[in-house]
């Protein structure tokens, strides 16, 4: 059976990473959404093992010791991690798997696991990004201003991804993901033949 497909998705805070990635596992049963762990607290409706494994810092040191991350990172002064073995389990039951990460994550990922696609999810225009940010109305103007410089700071890394993918709407951006799976499916360099043949040269 071949591997499934290791898919990182990144972009800016507020551009909708999310509500793609729950989009694109309702309409795609063979893809499943990873769960990190995390130094973070929960927030309020967060479930452990759903959401994230929430750990605390020496826990999530040693973790780092024992090798058991594929890639971690410090974002926003919390540590993230993905684990390898979560990792391997899915990718070798033939499933596809979708790593909502950071940059520095990405990074790692593209040096350590070199099978990945990587998508860089960007908004329609950073004045979309803006109305999306105060449109959640749980941020004041000041943060606002700070979540803005960080979007274009993070907007900047787009050219180290293999895809990038505008979030005009949901639906386009999943459909325009789930073409990218798809067509990944069909190289060559991945096992892909024509059917009755094992790869034979003529
Ligand atoms: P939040 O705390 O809002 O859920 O996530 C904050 C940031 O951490 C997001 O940019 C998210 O993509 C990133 N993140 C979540 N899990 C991981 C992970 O396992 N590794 C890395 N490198 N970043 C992560």
């Amino acid at each position: 059976m071949a591997e499934g497909i290791l898919l990182i998705i990144s972009g800016p805070s507020g551009v909708g990473k999310g509500t793609v990635c729950r989009r694109l596992i309702e309409v795609r049963s063979n893809l499943k959404l990873s769960v990190s762990t995390t130094t973070r607290p929960p927030r309020s409706g967060e479930k452990e093992d759903r959401d994230y494994n929430f750990t605390d810092l020496d826990r999530f040191k040693e973790m780092i010791k024992e090798g058991s991350f594929l890639e971690w990172a410090k974002v926003h002064s919390h540590y993230y991690g993905t684990r390898v073995a979560a990792v391997r389990q899915i990718l070798s039951r033939g499933e596809d798997l979708i790593l909502e990460i950071d940059v520095q994550g990405a990074a790692q990922i593209r040096r350590n696991t070199p099978g990945a696609v990587s998508i860089f999810l960007a908004p329609p225009s950073l004045e979309a990004l803006e109305e999306r940010i105060k449109g959640r109305g749980t941020e004041d103007t000041l943060r606002i201003r700070q979540r803005l410089i960080a979007a274009r700071e993070e907007m900047q890394a787009y050219n180290l991804y293999d895809y990038v993918v505008v979030n005009d709407t949901v639906e386009q951006a999943a459909g325009l993901i789930g073409a990218i799976l798809d067509a990944e499916k069909c190289r060559v360099s991945r096992g892909a033949r024509p059917p009755g043949w094992g790869g034979e040269r003529l």
